[in-house]
């Protein structure tokens, strides 16, 4: 294993496609290690929503967040830090107080609706937001579109923050719709990133595959795309040991009648992978591996672990260059 201090030594562009929890850890590992030019990170938007007259936008919020370590880490969402009048009083006038808002982190949602509402697109409302936070590295949205994942499920079709926050996950999940995916656009500087002769990577982050990752790839091109790139796409297991360390991964495995496993992560993102990253605990699934699989301990615990795990991803696109 290289273990290298400082910027890493991979030449050229990084591509990062990421969700909320558990890629917001892995972008954080990865800006400690590669220089802002060569760094692209996009969130999904699938979950965004509408809420209390705002536009919402879970992952990109957690990235950001974790990009300028102001993200809780024992809560493992929002802001450290918080406070919650704003809720407390709205939920005392009798409003929709389901959706927990902490104080501060009403005031990211009022600028983005601000912004947006002057015209602005997502990706420049990002930018400036990512700005203010003193973030060096490129944080894009995968579309500047609406698309909306909804949840089917034993109980109907639910939008994806009725299903994850009110219902805390509990319904049965049959399959997922993104909504409006077929007429967005994905990221601009995604697609050209994609194209781009000087990318040597693309890391799938240890990511929900069926509702944070699967609404990148599934913009028109983009799996196309990510395909006939030059650069090895590693993806980082979300699943260690059987078990989704945060989130619904491993129920919506079982419920759609997948195994819980490292192993049916990597068969799910199927031909695309050129390489695979699973944790020490899940070391015995390395030998049955359809893609050349690489061991490392993927628990992002701490700084240093995420920075670790980023190091190694990097390492192994290097080998597979
Ligand atoms: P969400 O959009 O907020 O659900 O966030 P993500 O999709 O990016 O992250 C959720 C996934 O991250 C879950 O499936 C977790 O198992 C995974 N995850 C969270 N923390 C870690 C970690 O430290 N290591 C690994 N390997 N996976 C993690």
């Amino acid at each position: 294993m290289t273990v290298s201090s400082g910027k890493h030594s991979i030449p050229g562009k990084v591509l990062a496609l990421t969700g909320g929890v558990g890629g917001a850890k892995m972008a954080r590992g990865l800006i400690d290690c590669l220089a802002p030019e060569q760094l692209l990170i996009v969130a999904n938007t699938g979950d965004d929503f509408e809420h209390l007259g705002l536009t919402i936008s879970p992952d990109l919020d957690s990235v950001m967040y974790a990009l300028a370590d102001r993200n809780d880490t024992e809560r493992g969402w929002g802001l450290a830090g918080e406070t919650w009048q704003a809720m407390e009083a709205l939920g005392e006038l009798g409003g929709p107080d389901w959706f927990r808002l902490g104080d501060r982190d009403l005031a990211t949602h009022l600028r983005r609706s601000a912004l947006l509402a002057e015209g602005q697109s997502l990706t420049s409302v990002t930018s400036t937001l990512c700005q203010s936070l003193g973030i060096a590295h490129r944080l894009v949205p995968m579309t500047d579109d609406r698309v909306r994942t909804m949840v089917t499920t034993e109980r109907g079709e639910l939008a994806f923050q009725e299903y994850f926050v009110r219902e805390q996950c509990a319904p049965k999940v049959k399959g997922f719709r993104f909504s409006g995916i077929e007429q967005a656009s994905p990221s601009a500087e995604m697609m050209a990133w994609l194209e781009s002769p000087e990318l040597a990577a693309i890391v799938i982050c240890p990511s929900n595959p069926f509702v944070s990752v699967d609404p990148i790839l599934q913009l028109p091109g983009v799996r196309r795309a990510v395909a006939a790139a030059k650069a090895p796409v590693i993806a980082v297991s979300p699943i260690v040991g059987g078990m989704a360390v945060k989130g619904p991964a491993a129920k919506m495995m079982e419920e759609l009648a997948m195994p819980s496993t490292a192993t049916a992560v990597a068969q799910w993102y199927d031909t695309l992978l050129s390489g695979f990253v699973i944790d020490l605990v899940d070391r015995s699934l390395a030998p049955s591996m359809a893609v050349e699989t690489r061991v490392v301990s993927t628990m992002m615990t701490s700084l240093t672990s995420k920075r670790q795990l980023a190091r190694d991803v990097l390492d192994f696109a290097l080998d597979l260059n």
